[in-house]
């Protein structure tokens, strides 16, 4: 059995404050739970956001980063500095870095690559467009990111990953994926793994599904038999939204 992973992508949200009560009230009211539990606050915080979660169930990830160990690349930050800070987690590829800022399925390879160097668990992110979806791409888009995401990841270090699948039409749009398409497109990634390493590789990599995941939808989609758990924006924001997703897991 896997175990669920609830992930929240705080994305460009929050300052000090707020980062400060949020993960304060998040700490006190944490429902029991087995799953396992991450936040990915953004990088000024994420030193604050360690240290107010130490000693908790809480880990914490960061949203991005370069895959090169040091040197003149301005603006970014290195595995060995999210290590250093005590970051366990990294998002990998999500969907508006590649939109955003020139992500591709080469970078991300590199990324997870390093990652994985580093001791980083890479929460490796992928989707299709409404327009991919309706063309029928979806799932050759998906298996080309998949593919090319793990290229330089070798069979012994392919369980460390975690796979996110987040169409893009479902973020911030209020309109999930319906538990079918959720669940067709996790199961079509999960025989991808099986193709690319070995079906006991395919039956630990944790699955999870990320668009508009809120507490009354959560419940039926991570109740499906290939969804692992979920990787959540908006309603992970606050603590109240992010507990009742985990008290629906
Ligand atoms: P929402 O839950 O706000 O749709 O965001 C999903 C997401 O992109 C998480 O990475």
């Amino acid at each position: 059995m896997r175990k669920k992973i609830l992930a929240g992508n705080w994305k460009m949200n929050h300052t000090g404050a707020a980062v400060q009560t949020v993960l304060t009230e998040l700490v006190q009211t944490l429902p029991e739970t087995k799953a396992t539990l991450i936040i990915a606050p953004p990088f000024p915080y994420l030193a604050q956001a360690v240290s107010l979660t130490a000693h908790t169930p809480l880990h914490i990830a960061a949203q991005t980063m370069h895959w090169e160990e040091h040197g003149a690349f301005t603006g970014e930050v290195s595995p060995a500095m999210l290590v250093d800070i005590g970051v366990t987690h990294v998002l990998i590829g999500h969907s508006e870095r590649r939109e955003y800022n020139g992500e591709t399925d080469r970078t991300v390879q590199q990324k997870v690559a390093a990652a994985l160097q580093h001791g980083l668990t890479p929460i490796i992110c992928c989707g299709e467009t409404a327009q991919q979806r309706q063309a029928g791409r979806t799932d050759d888009l998906l298996g080309t990111q998949l593919r090319m995401a793990l290229a330089k990841v070798r069979m012994a270090d392919a369980s460390r990953v975690i796979v996110a699948y987040e169409p893009i039409w479902a973020i911030g749009t209020g309109q999930t994926a319906t538990v079918a398409q959720a669940q067709a497109t996790c199961a079509f990634l999960r025989r991808q793994l099986a193709a690319l390493y070995n079906s006991d590789i395919a039956a630990t990599v944790p699955i999870l599904y990320g668009g508009s995941m809120k507490a009354d939808n959560a419940a039926a989609l991570l109740a499906a038999a290939d969804i692992d758990g979920g990787l959540i924006g908006g309603a992970s924001l606050q603590a109240a939204s992010f507990t009742a997703i985990i008290r629906a897991a």
